[in-house]
């Protein structure tokens, strides 16, 4: 067989077998050419709500398409980038007006930091500080890198990274060194905003931390004239239970990133929504206060018909409801873990669970990482544990006995991992 010459992401060609392709997708699951059957138990890396091929929302790109391909969205707009952007700011939490499009997770926090620095530049107000929190992950592009986790994964780019203020994420018992950290940060002056994924770092390791401390940030932010974004990338379109993160915290951001489950999955799209006064800082008479970025495809008007699908998708199904009985399965499931001396941190925020292995050499490239997803495809699951976290995060559709062979899954390969160390 000729080798092929696809380069994939976040794989080590030296160590992977090559891949098999996937021929078809339906609901929950993934098929592939030999006829295998794997249940997308991370939604395809997070992107697919309801489930793969959604009837209503592939029925609008058939319909899009009889109409449309890629629009310039400088000098004209269309229908559904107008549609689209009156049903996200219905959806979002209340008081954000406006919606630039991009097309990727990556491209939407771009666009949000560019937005926050470009608002004090045009108000020249020297402020030019971006602050994180630890273990975050925005993307990899350069600028979203610079805001994320440095490791492994940016290295070799570190001399390129420009550098941010990084927060210490909230542990249990440790939440005040954050917040006071945050509050002397701020008192320089110099922060033009603070950039945070809410409730859930997602990349980093699933790890949580509270609505309250969402909601303190948020507040600590309000009195010091920063700034407020919020990377929903991940956490929008219910994973956590609620449609965005931050309504949990009662959270309004000035700026929110959305991306992966904006389509439901089904096509890459990308919006960053904003306050009134971020658009009006870059309104002006004077030229050079434009808002200076544009994806060449921008706006696409069959993802943006996607999504507006996807909009009509969630009022017309009962997705909440799906999404409280994913969220109550999870619960039940991973009770069977709490007292399990192979597990640590026993965890869930909506339909996301998590838990970690509990095994010394812990971090992304702990070497059962890559084992157990062997050992969960062998058993027809997509897994991928980030280094020692399991985690599933199911597209909305999966049924309860598919839940269930995850968890049993899970249960199996984790006893052979750990026989395997042992031995
Ligand atoms: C995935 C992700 C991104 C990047 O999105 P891409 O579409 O992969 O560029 C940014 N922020 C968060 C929180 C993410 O989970």
């Amino acid at each position: 067989m000729i080798p092929s010459p696809v380069w994939h992401p976040f794989t080590q060609h030296a160590l992977e077998a090559p891949m098999k392709r996937i021929v078809a997708t339906e609901g929950a699951y993934l098929f592939d050419e030999d006829g295998n059957r794997f249940l997308d138990a991370i939604s395809s890396w997070w992107v697919i709500t309801h489930g793969h091929r959604h009837p209503g929302i592939m029925a609008a790109i058939r319909e899009a398409t009889e109409a449309y391909d890629q629009i310039i969205f400088a000098e004209f707009t269309h229908e559904p980038a107008e549609a689209l952007a009156a049903g996200l700011l219905d959806f979002a939490p209340p008081g954000l007006q406006h919606v630039f499009y991009s097309d990727s997770g990556s491209t939407a926090v771009e666009v949000a930091i560019k937005m926050a620095l470009g608002t004090f530049y045009n108000r020249a107000v020297a402020r030019d500080r971006i602050v994180v929190m630890e273990h975050g992950y925005h993307g990899d592009t350069i600028g979203t890198m610079s805001a994320g986790e440095r490791g492994v994964f940016n290295a070799p780019f570190e001399p390129l990274l420009f550098g941010v203020d990084r927060l210490p994420f909230p542990e249990p018992g440790c939440e005040q060194e954050t917040l006071d950290a945050f509050q002397a940060i701020c008192c320089s002056g110099r922060v033009a905003a603070i950039l945070v994924e809410p409730l859930v770092l997602g990349a980093g390791g699933m790890k949580f931390y509270s609505s309250a401390i969402l909601a303190a940030l948020k507040d600590i932010a309000g009195r010091h004239g920063c700034l407020f974004i919020a990377d929903e990338v991940m956490t929008g379109w219910g994973r956590t239970g609620t449609r965005f993160a931050c309504e949990q915290a009662g959270v309004t951001p000035d700026i929110l990133c959305t991306s992966k489950g904006l389509t439901g999955g089904a096509l890459p799209l990308a919006a960053t929504l904003c306050t009134g006064e971020i658009f009006e800082a870059h309104l002006s008479y004077d030229r050079r206060k434009t808002f200076f970025h544009s994806s060449s495809y921008t706006a696409n008007p069959i993802a943006c018909a996607a999504a507006v699908a996807n909009l009509q998708v969630w009022r017309d199904e009962p997705v909440e409801a799906r999404i409280v009985e994913l969220a109550a399965q999870h619960t039940q499931h991973l009770q069977r873990f709490d007292n399990d001396k192979r597990f640590a941190n026993v965890r869930q925020c909506g339909t996301i669970a998590a838990l970690d292995l509990a095994v010394p050499s812990g971090g992304y490239l702990a070497e059962v990482g890559p084992r157990m997803r062997r050992m969960f495809r062998e058993r027809g699951m997509l897994l991928r544990p980030l280094g020692n976290v399991i985690y599933l995060m199911p597209p909305y559709c999966t049924s309860a006995g598919d839940i269930a062979a995850a968890y049993e899954a899970i249960d199996e390969v984790v006893s052979l991992v750990l026989e395997e160390t042992a031995s």
